[in-house]
């Protein structure tokens, strides 16, 4: 119970309406004890006017008119009946009897039902307060690890498998509400129900008691295991599920591929192969499940016998009274599922126990990139970006991937970063954007290290493209827009521009739906290119200072690619202060830059504008030259 003992702030900070619910539980229950008395009494009253008036030693009973005055309450429902009218109260006759009896049965009843109609309106309240408190406090622990998703860092997303990280919002949470509603309020109740309906059981007689209530702790039991069995069976019929399905979107996906190399036959097969380990297990749980009720009603059977059994016996002895059988026949109906419940709300909060660790232990994970804590006031001076011998090893995979690197981008300057794949460029690109820090060395914008810099003000001043594009399955204004506060008056017109600026403009309005295409699995498919410039776009409108382009151009025609480079190139006239970081490995891309560097395997080995690196006759003027010849063969 260590993980769930956290919760006790949550439970706190709603403790209103939990204390309503506990006392709503105790009325409900009281109400819920009445009633079966209600019965008992009732019977008790047949029972004396049988004795009184019809039993063989009563023969001269109606010898005498009886003297009974009907209790008002009673002639009241004698004239709502329409029975005064040929009856005057007086118990003459056997059918005045029947009518006495069925006065007093049609009173009781009313009683009842109005009983069961309070403790019906508490329950509702029970559940309206309990419930919805488990609701709310649902939220919240959604709330704080939707929170603390947002803050981790590349590093853990990489660690980590997304559909894992996704079960600790939506499983583990359901199954922590599960304990913070129905376990919470199925044992307040029970604890409520047993402490009245017990004593009141034990007032009327203890033998019977013991009796009828010996099987329902082995219910409890019994049931324990079988919904512990029940759990395990269920959880492996929820994996095998999440394979099937996860087999059929995987097809579902790749339709295309997989009927043109006319594989439907084979994965037919397999999909009947893992069908049929899910009939299997569900057929198990199913097995399993239908001993449930059985289960209950044996042990209740056991226990009414009991009750008849011991109590007719008490009856004969002269000990107890008749009707009180048949009120602890209501009790033991009453108990039965708050007993039943124990087996299931102790699997409940085992599953909510271990769930709650999960949470815990993910919302203890530390993002390695911390936002700065110190007062902080903007620098005066606009210095450029610089980095300072920074290395940089990937955790996971020990890669070393920058060795030493060191570069000075000034405002106004554009910088480009070239050389094979592997080499390390998109490492540096995404230092600039402090998605990790270095080893060793220190990057510094404005003069200021990037870990000194509160992460909101480092990010507003950068505009990312980064190297796989990422847009979301929503329409393409509100995915240029994304990095924009929605409050701006002429949002409208900055998305055209900049989707003009990337080249996109015109693709985007002969779309049938124009900025309002709906992007994504539901809806268009874009080219590669499109969405490299959709990417540029939502990073231009945010009028950054630092530009970094993560070999954004790859999937672009050279047609396309002068056109955005001539944008950028506005653009940077526009904002005098732009700092353009653009990694490539074409270098039709970069060879305007006002200065180029190449790495290889980490290392910065050469450096200077493209005249100069060509004279150089290095790795740079290699590239060059297969470049260019693979373009004129194509
Ligand atoms: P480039 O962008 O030049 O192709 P990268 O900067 O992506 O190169 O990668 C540099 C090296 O770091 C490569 O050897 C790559 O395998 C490794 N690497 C890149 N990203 C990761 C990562 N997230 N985890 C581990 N190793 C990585
Ligand atoms: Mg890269």
């Amino acid at each position: 119970m260590k993980a769930l003992r956290t919760l006790a702030p949550l439970f706190w900070k709603y403790k209103g309406r939990m204390i309503a619910g506990v006392i709503f539980i105790l009325l409900t229950n009281i109400f819920a004890v009445f009633a079966p008395a209600l019965i008992g009494e009732g019977v008790n009253t047949l029972r004396d006017a049988y004795t009184t008036y019809l039993s063989p030693e009563s023969t001269n009973a109606f010898a005498q008119p009886s003297t009974l005055e009907l209790p008002q309450i009673l002639s009241e429902v004698a004239r709502f009946t329409g029975l005064s009218s040929e009856w005057d109260g007086n118990v003459e006759s056997a059918e005045d009897v029947y009518r006495l009896v069925a006065l007093i049965a049609i009173f009781q009843a009313l009683l009842y039902m109005i009983v069961y109609f309070i403790k019906g309106i508490f329950l509702f309240l029970t559940r309206q307060t309990i419930i919805i408190n488990s609701r709310l406090m649902e939220f919240d622990l959604k709330e704080r690890i939707y929170g603390h998703y947002q803050k981790l860092d590349a590093q853990f997303y990489k660690k980590n498998d997304t559909g894992d990280l996704m079960n600790r919002i939506s499983e583990d949470v359901s199954k922590v509400r599960m304990f913070l509603g129905p376990a919470v309020m199925y044992s307040i109740n029970l604890f409520v129900l047993i402490i009245i309906v017990v004593s009141v059981m034990v007032s009327i007689d203890l033998k019977l008691t013991l009796f009828a209530l010996l099987p329902l702790p082995l219910m409890s039991i019994g049931i324990y295991f079988i919904s512990s069995k029940i759990n395990r069976l269920s959880d492996a019929v929820a994996s095998q599920q999440s394979d099937l399905s996860s087999f059929v979107q995987q097809h579902i996906s790749g339709i295309r591929v997989l009927q043109s190399y006319h594989r439907e036959f084979k994965a037919a097969t397999r999909f009947e192969k893992e069908s049929d380990k899910y009939k299997e297990k569900a057929l198990n749980l199913v097995k399993v499940e239908s001993m449930f009720i059985p289960l209950v009603i044996l042990l209740v059977g056991l226990s009414t016998v009991l009750t008849v059994y011991v109590g007719g016996m008490q009856v004969i002895n002269g000990k107890l009274e008749l009707g009180h059988i048949f009120q602890f026949i209501f009790y033991v109906n009453i108990l039965t599922w708050p007993f039943a419940s124990v087996g299931w709300v102790t699997s409940l909060v085992q599953k909510a126990e271990a769930s709650m660790a999960r949470i815990l232990n993910f919302l203890d994970s530390k993002p390695s990139i911390s936002d700065s804590s110190e007062d902080f006031t903007d620098p005066t001076k606009n210095s450029g970006l610089t980095f300072n011998n920074v290395s940089y090893t990937y955790p996971d995979t020990g890669i070393e991937a920058l060795k030493n690197i060191s570069f000075d981008l000034k405002p106004g300057q554009t910088i480009a970063i070239t050389g094979k794949t592997g080499s390390g460029k998109s490492t540096v690109a995404m230092l600039c954007m402090r998605l990790m820090d270095p080893n060793t060395g220190e990057i510094t914008l404005d003069g200021i290290e990037l870990p000194r810099w509160p992460l909101q003000k480092l990010r507003s001043k950068t505009g990312y493209v980064p190297q796989d594009v990422f847009l979301f399955s929503d329409t393409i204004e509100n995915n240029i827009s994304f990095g924009k506060s929605s409050s701006d008056s002429n949002i409208d017109e900055e998305i055209v521009e900049s989707a003009q600026l990337a080249a996109v403009h015109n693709d985007i309005i002969n779309l049938e739906n124009g900025y309002k295409t709906i992007l994504g699995e539901r809806g268009v498919n874009l080219s590669g290119g499109q969405k490299q410039r959709i990417s540029i776009a939502r990073a231009v409108i945010r009028k950054p200072r630092l530009l970094i382009l993560d070999d954004c151009l790859s999937a672009v025609d050279t047609n396309t690619e002068a056109h955005i480079l001539g944008s950028l190139a506005k653009l940077n006239e526009k904002n005098p202060d732009l700092s353009t970081l653009m990694v490539s490995h074409r270098i039709s891309t970069i060879k305007h830059a006002d200065q180029i560097l190449v790495i290889d395997n980490g290392e910065l080995i050469e450096s200077g504008t493209h005249q100069e690196l060509l004279a150089l006759g290095g790795l740079y003027s290699q590239m060059n030259t297969r470049q260019q010849t693979k373009d004129e063969t194509i």
